[in-house]
């Protein structure tokens, strides 16, 4: 199922009887999520993700614009009539009831030509038990599960009517660091199994990298870029999305052009064909730089930090933006730990350039 959002603004009016501010949650979000794909909603907080599900849930009314359900307006549908999956944070599982009465709650209530014979109600709480491997649990009260399994069977309430689209709101939050990672490849393969149209929200850029067809990132309620999780990264609209995305961050300098080349300090340190003279906001990924003792970039060298396969080199600069400079080089490499500078050549796909007063990138013809 596609799901369209046109125009879609959310206005909170102020609390403050005072003052007439208001809160613009989301503003004017345009989006056709294509069919069976899964979406992940991301920024940091505050910035409308939770506001945007909600919307598209039914569970909060839109202040402007539709959302569409392959050719249906839903806009006005209340929640139940949407057909729509929702899995929270905190799993809202009941606790007197067992792990199989949870998953069957959905179906108790089914009316007219939707109610279905005991058989049936049991026959797909345990399919979708199963999707999410929790099958043998079903006696279980959620006070005897863990925190990833609670999750599993929020997921398998959230399946058992097939929802025509399945709404995830920070599932993974709560869970520790295994879990996570766990939980998320589990949630990607069943969403791959069921083909159902997914809206992930997380603040975690990581997470919403790994396992989303398609990232939206959002600032304030505005959408800043919408695009595979790699395109995105490789190619930042502003130095907003560009400083949102990558662990360890992009490295943040000021710099200059003169004569189509790329100051850094007095140094010159790369060719930028096509780009006027001018004040930037320069943007080297962590991966961007190459160990080379005639590199044009001296940074002073602070500590070297072996991670296995890679080296991370933390080093400073006085017009980096950032206290410490990551550079992840090859564990391979020669580094003499000794010296107070260490010099880089850079990769220019690694490179980033921004506009000093909008912060949107400056495009260099390569
Ligand atoms: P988080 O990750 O912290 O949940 P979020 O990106 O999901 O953040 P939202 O919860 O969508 O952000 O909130 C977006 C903006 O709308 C915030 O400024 C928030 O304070 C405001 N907001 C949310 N709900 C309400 C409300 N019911 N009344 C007034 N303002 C609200």
């Amino acid at each position: 199922m596609k799901v369209v959002l046109e125009n879609l603004t959310k206005i909170f009016p102020s609390r403050n009887k005072k003052s007439d501010e208001q809160v613009v949650a989301v503003n004017n979000f345009n989006f056709e999520i294509p069919d069976g794909k899964l979406i992940g909603l991301l920024g940091p907080s505050g910035c409308g993700k939770s506001t945007t599900l909600y919307m598209i849930s039914g569970l909060q009314a839109p202040s402007g614009g539709k959302i569409l359900f392959g050719d249906e307006d839903v806009t006005d549908l209340s929640p139940e009539h949407r057909g729509v999956g929702l899995v929270f944070q905190n799993y809202a599982l009941y606790p007197h009831m067992t792990v199989k009465q949870n998953i069957l709650f959905p179906l108790e209530n089914l009316k007219g030509e939707d109610a279905m014979s005991k058989a049936e109600r049991l026959e797909r709480a345990y399919q979708a038990a199963k999707l999410v491997q929790i099958d043998e649990l079903m006696e279980r009260k959620p006070s005897e599960l863990s925190g990833g399994q609670q999750q599993r069977v929020a997921i398998a309430r959230a399946l058992v009517k097939m929802p025509r689209v399945l709404l995830l709101d920070e599932p993974l939050s709560n869970l520790d660091a295994r879990l996570r990672l766990q939980t998320r490849e589990e949630i990607r393969r069943i969403q791959r199994e069921t083909k159902i149209t997914t809206v992930f929200v997380t603040h975690d850029q990581e997470e919403a990298m790994s396992i989303s067809d398609m990232i939206v990132v959002m600032k304030l309620g505005v959408v800043q870029q919408i695009g595979a999780p790699q395109d995105v990264y490789d190619n930042p609209v502003n130095l907003f999305v560009a400083k949102f995305l990558g662990t360890p961050p992009i490295n943040v300098f000021e710099g200059k052009v003169v004569g189509e080349k790329l100051h850094i300090g007095a140094q010159a340190v790369l060719d930028v064909p096509g780009v006027a003279d001018q004040e930037v906001f320069v943007g080297i990924r962590p991966e961007g730089f190459i160990l080379d003792s005639n590199g044009p970039l001296t940074l002073n060298l602070n500590s070297v930090e072996v991670m296995g396969r890679d080296v991370s080199v933390v080093s400073w600069h006085t017009d980096a933006l950032v206290p410490a400079i990551r550079s992840i080089i090859d564990a391979d490499n020669k580094i003499d730990r000794d010296s107070e500078t260490i010099n880089f050549k850079l990769k220019p796909h690694k490179v980033f350039l921004f506009n000093k007063e909008t912060e949107e990138r400056i495009v260099v013809e390569r």
